[in-house]
């Protein structure tokens, strides 16, 4: 029976190919860092969502040997029945008292957590307004909820009201949005979704995956940042980036609505727990984020000689603080074409970064986005500069 259908996928992947779609992986021959080997080449590593270096920190690596000694490798259940450790409950607090929350609940993924979030808490009677741009996850939970869905254009906060006075006969509402959103590097308007909301009477769910950590002055996140922490009602977040980067995630919010959680989120119920060398690691990550400022301030230090280092050479490059660093071309017609050589030949010099083009983002709006890490060094940003100018001038890129 598979003969056909094996066919058929070939086609389609042969299609994908031929549109230049297909997603080549590239192989990694040793640890996640800002210099990374591939191919045989050591390169400075521009595209990891390792953003206070804290993926290879010893420390976090030291913390992770000691559970594993002390806690073995794998809990062979989900939460619920034999699952829960002591360190499970421990980083649940850890990440709660982080956030400035009531309670938290882990998840394998963010993934899974903002799969499990909308669908235990609002029924057919509520509604969801949402973002255009919002992370697929985001999507595919509400996808899994009963509650009439709302989309508002990307950041349109006349959009938004317009969803909100459009669903007043929901008994329950909730707006979710990214808190940053992973193609620019922009951050939600928090300040003004929450008045919003506030006006409209609904409750606002904030997936904080790419600012956990290190956005805000004590890393607290985008709601720190826009001093809206008491006006947040729910924060997803992912253990996968700044957070030491292997993997989990969370849903931090008041008590009642995480218990119910516990007792109603499928990806809880029925999906394996944490390992404990995760917990223990991450531990280790949130006492380093209370302890130490240096990755933070290094972070900083980083993100701006990037970004004005980039913005001096001539390069179009959005205003911001957010690691994440967007280089347009939008000032030439052949957009994409530029970004893929210039990435291309970025490589060739040492700097790995990546080039996102139609139909990723919209036609013309071509970039290559660099993502500074606390990792980094200050040789490997001039390195990074250095090498963009050069590619840049060879490409016509800049003058
Ligand atoms: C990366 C990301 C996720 C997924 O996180 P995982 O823990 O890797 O599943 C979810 N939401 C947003 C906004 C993200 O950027």
């Amino acid at each position: 029976m598979y003969g056909k259908f094996g066919e058929l996928l070939g086609r389609e992947l042969d299609i994908i190919r031929e549109q230049g779609l297909f997603k080549e992986e590239r192989i990694l021959e040793g640890p996640q860092g800002a210099e990374i080997t591939v191919g045989g080449a050591t390169v400075v590593n521009f595209c990891a969502n390792n953003y206070l270096g804290l993926a290879s920190d010893p420390r976090v690596v030291a913390a992770a040997k000691r559970t594993l000694d002390e806690w073995a490798f794998g809990l062979s259940s989900v939460r619920f029945i034999c699952g829960t450790t002591v360190l499970h409950k421990e980083l649940e607090a850890a990440v709660a008292d982080f956030l400035g929350t009531e309670d938290a609940i882990l998840y394998a993924a963010c993934f899974d957590a903002n799969g499990g979030v909308f669908e235990p808490l609002l029924d057919q009677d509520s509604a969801i307004i949402t973002d255009k741009l919002n992370h697929a996850s985001i999507i595919d939970g509400i996808r899994l909820c009963k509650a009439r869905r709302f989309i508002y254009e990307h950041a349109d906060m006349a959009d938004l009201r317009r969803c909100l006075a459009e669903s007043q006969d929901a008994q329950f509402r909730m707006v979710a949005t990214d808190g940053v959103f992973s193609m620019d590097g922009d951050l939600a308007k928090l300040s003004e979704i929450c008045d919003l909301a506030e006006e409209y009477d609904a409750m606002v769910l904030v997936d904080d995956s790419h600012a956990t950590g290190f956005v805000g002055a004590t890393g607290r996140g985008t709601p720190e940042r826009f001093g809206v922490s008491d006006r947040v009602d729910v924060i997803t977040t992912t253990l996968g980036k700044a957070l030491g980067g292997a993997l989990g995630g969370c849903t931090a919010g008041p008590r009642e609505l995480i218990t119910w959680l516990r007792q109603k989120s499928r990806p809880y119920l029925f999906s394996n727990s944490l390992p404990p060398l995760v917990c223990g690691a991450t531990l280790e990550v949130l006492r380093i984020l209370r302890e130490d400022p240096e990755p933070l301030k290094a972070l900083a230090r980083n993100q701006l000689r990037l970004r004005s280092g980039l913005r001096d050479l001539g390069f179009d490059v959005d205003e911001g603080d957010h690691p994440i660093i967007p280089v347009h071309f939008r000032r030439h017609d052949n957009d994409a074409l530029l970004a893929q050589k210039i990435s291309a030949d970025l490589l060739a010099e040492g700097i790995y970064c990546i080039g996102f083009s139609f139909p990723v983002v919209q036609r013309g709006q071509a970039r290559i986005r660099l993502q500074a890490s606390a990792g980094h060094t200050d040789e490997h940003v001039d390195r990074c500069l250095a090498a963009f100018a050069t590619v840049g001038r060879r490409h016509g890129a800049i003058t």
